[in-house]
């Protein structure tokens, strides 16, 4: 090769930048660039729906579910693996079966249960209601929930935790009962948990818009208050 096409090869390694993810749009009409797969960080977590390969995501929501794995362990050492269902799919866009998820910032978690069963990963649906006759079962384990929320609302990407109603009204009850709704960020949990239909399976984790993803649609804050009266 002539020097000065190595010349031109080594400038044009040198000024290619790292591939940072974008997430593009909304929740609910966007698509993500660059996306990273959360099987290839390497973090232990039991991922379900593996035929449906909606592994992707913004490197910041990657992070932050591999922190909660990671949290879940060192803090929560009884508990089971954290279960994953749907992030993105690799370019993100329409995620069917979901009316967002499709810019790479919304993740589905299986809530912490004291059975501690671990959902088949080649099951083709979640294998188990949380909420039946209108109320939260019994295996739902309301003190590890409300430890691994508080940690993900520290992690201030974390803006919206959807949950089904009747699960938010247990962990109004439960945080009254035993005195924290004068705590600051039991009040600062419990506002971002946001009733929503259909989350009695999982509860979703939705971030808000990276800084820089200048094209990502941002949504609004969430009103003041924890919601529970
Ligand atoms: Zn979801």
């Amino acid at each position: 090769m002539k020097l000065s096409r190595i010349i031109l090869a080594l400038a044009v390694i040198s000024t290619t930048p790292v591939m940072a993810s974008e997430a593009i749009g909304s929740y609910s009409s966007g698509k993500l660039k660059n996306s990273e797969s959360i099987l290839e960080r390497g973090t232990r977590i039991h991922k379900l729906f593996l035929a449906r390969k909606r592994f992707f995501g913004t490197v910041q929501i990657q992070d932050v579910i591999s922190d909660a794995a990671d949290f879940v362990r060192q803090e929560i050492p009884d508990a089971e693996l954290l279960q994953i269902g749907d992030i993105a799919n690799e370019h993100g866009g329409a995620c069917a079966g979901h009316g967002s998820h499709q810019n790479g910032l919304d993740a589905d978690i299986v809530y912490l249960t004291n059975s501690k069963r671990l959902q088949s990963p080649t099951a083709p649906h979640w294998d188990e209601e949380f909420v039946k006759n209108g109320k939260m079962t019994a295996n739902v384990n309301i003190e590890r929930n409300l430890k691994l929320f508080k940690f993900l609302v520290t992690t201030q990407p974390v803006q919206r935790i959807f949950v089904d109603a009747a699960i938010k009204k247990e962990f109004c009850a439960y945080a009254k009962k035993n005195n924290l709704m004068n705590d600051q960020l039991t009040l600062e949990t419990l506002r971002r948990l946001r009733v929503e239909k259909l989350h009695s399976t999982h509860f979703h984790m939705r971030l808000k818009c990276p800084e820089e993803d200048l094209a990502c649609k941002k949504q609004a804050e969430v009103p003041l208050g924890s919601g529970c009266n």
